[in-house]
């Protein structure tokens, strides 16, 4: 009997997805480039299914029902690049090569575009969840031609998460598209993180809330709007005590946040397509300042406010969750409108919809929220921002009330609230009738005759600021 699909690369990841196969009723083809990890998996989780290990590429490759089907599942970058190489010229028109490591889909592009040379489909696909994912069920997203998700498809359908019995999967658009909604999935968590880590700041700091009493007002949280897998965890980790001190688990563990470069290459993309991703950037760079010891350390002594606490705390919490739904709602529709802007640039027809969809399940950002954007994108595909949709529009200018007294109480306190504030900005942005961009626009011409358009004439024109009368020319 040959394997239906082959798995190489049996880390954490590989060895879990591999597995999640096998237990689905797919028979399993293994590989890693040293044979311990592939002889482990055997020994350990052999029962589970029907696994084919081999102990070379060539053996491997022959293990595969055709068209084969090439999970690689390696290190990103270099390593990526040696498997495929070492596989590629084993193959045959037709069969297909996954990437699921978390290339950049810049790479996954230039991948793509080599192997379909050689006759080969070449799919970038994210997956998410970490390892409880990939065994218990993962969000796939799948790029690459939609060829090769007529056979890949039902397989990673099979063992994705469900969410009421659909799919966490969905081809999502050509070439490197997967791993784009994928890196934007990255940024989202990054923001979200973000702001839930400033409601906490802000009810410890602002309202004098004990970590545990926080776990508890997050409890809550999590049986309304904010229902979501973030949530739930952030109140776990608040209520555990440290066992060795008694003191709250928050407060032992050092205040500088890590980072493995999506979140920066969200940003980085922003900023080439010209997107404000705003809350993605903040959210990285607030991990950047909490990291930067020395900087933090020289500035510690810089005078800040001297105002108390707020003495009536009540109904604060409930303000801290609508100016949190708010921010939300903005770093999401940023978000949203990367995937829109990439999907234009590199020609992938992206239904915006269908991602919401599959991020309800397996992965991080999992959310009941994510409903309602997939509601909102359904009833209006051309959707310029999700905060122009119905539901969203109202929601978020009922908490705008909150949201704005939230940041007051943030700014006269001084406690840093970079990811509201932000989102606050960018909404006020959105509905300015007029912005001072004009004065930029102005400042531009005046240094370097850069030109501006008028508001009342068609045109370019040049105002010639040193000559006597700043006489206006045409451009
Ligand atoms: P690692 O990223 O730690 O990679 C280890 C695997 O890569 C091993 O199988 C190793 O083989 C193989 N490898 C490294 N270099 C080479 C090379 N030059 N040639 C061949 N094989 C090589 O494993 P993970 O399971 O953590 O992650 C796998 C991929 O999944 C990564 O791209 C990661 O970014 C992505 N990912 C990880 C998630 C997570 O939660 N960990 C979540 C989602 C995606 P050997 O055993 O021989 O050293």
């Amino acid at each position: 009997k040959k394997a239906s699909i082959g798995v190489t690369g049996l880390a954490v990841m590989g060895r879990n997805l591999a597995r999640n196969l096998a237990r689905h009723g797919h028979t399993v083809a293994l590989h890693n480039r040293s044979e311990e990890r592939t002889r482990a998996l055997v020994d350990q989780f052999g029962d589970e299914g029907d696994f084919i290990p081999a102990y070379s590429a060539q053996e491997f490759v022959d293990a595969l029902e055709r068209p084969r089907q090439v999970v690689i599942m390696v290190k990103a970058g270099a390593p990526t690049d040696a498997v495929i190489d070492e596989f590629a010229p084993l193959l045959e028109p037709g069969d297909v090569i996954v990437d699921a490591g978390n290339a950049h889909f810049a790479d996954t592009r230039r991948r793509e575009a080599a192997l379909r040379e050689q006759g080969l489909h070449f799919v970038g696909t994210g997956v998410s969840g970490g390892e409880e994912g990939a065994l218990h069920g993962p969000s796939i997203m799948p790029g690459g031609s939609p060829e090769s998700y007529q056979s890949l498809g039902p397989l990673f359908e099979d063992i994705s998460a469900k969410v009421d019995g659909s799919p966490c999967c969905t081809h999502v658009g050509a070439d490197g598209a997967g791993h784009f909604v994928k890196m934007v999935h990255n940024g989202i968590e990054y923001a979200d993180m973000q702001l839930i880590a400033e409601s906490f700041d802000l009810l410890r700091g602002a309202a004098g809330y004990s970590p545990a009493e926080i776990a508890e007002v997050f409890r809550t949280w999590n049986t309304g709007r904010l229902d979501s897998y973030l949530i739930e965890i952030t109140a776990d980790v608040l209520a555990h005590v440290d066992a060795s001190t008694g003191k709250p688990f928050v407060d032992i563990v050092a205040d500088q946040a890590e980072q493995k470069g999506t979140g920066r290459w969200t940003v980085q993309i922003g900023l080439d397509l010209g997107v404000p991703i705003s809350g993605i950037a903040e959210a990285v760079f607030a991990r950047s300042l909490s990291g930067s010891s020395e900087l933090r350390s020289a500035a510690r002594d810089l005078g800040g406010p001297t105002r108390a606490p707020l003495a009536d705390v009540s109904g604060f919490a409930d303000k801290v969750e609508q100016a949190l739904y708010a921010s939300k709602v903005v770093a999401y529709a940023q978000g949203f409108n990367q995937i829109q802007a990439g999907g234009a640039e590199y020609g992938w027809d992206i239904d915006l919809g269908r991602v919401a969809a599959i991020w309800r399940g397996g992965c991080i950002i999992r959310a009941k929220f994510l409903n309602d954007i997939t509601s909102a994108y359904e009833a209006e595909p051309g959707l310029p921002t999700l905060l122009t949709s119905g539901g969203f529009r109202k929601a978020v200018e009922e908490a705008q009330d909150a949201w704005r007294s939230v940041i007051s109480t943030a700014v006269s306190l001084g406690i840093p609230t970079p990811g509201f504030s932000t989102a606050l900005a960018y909404y006020d942005g959105l509905r300015a009738d007029r912005l001072p961009a004009a004065l930029v626009q102005g400042q531009r011409d005046f240094f370097g005759a850069h030109t501006y358009r008028r508001v009342d004439r068609e045109g370019s024109f040049h105002t010639a600021w040193a000559e006597p009368g700043r006489p206006e020319v045409s451009a």
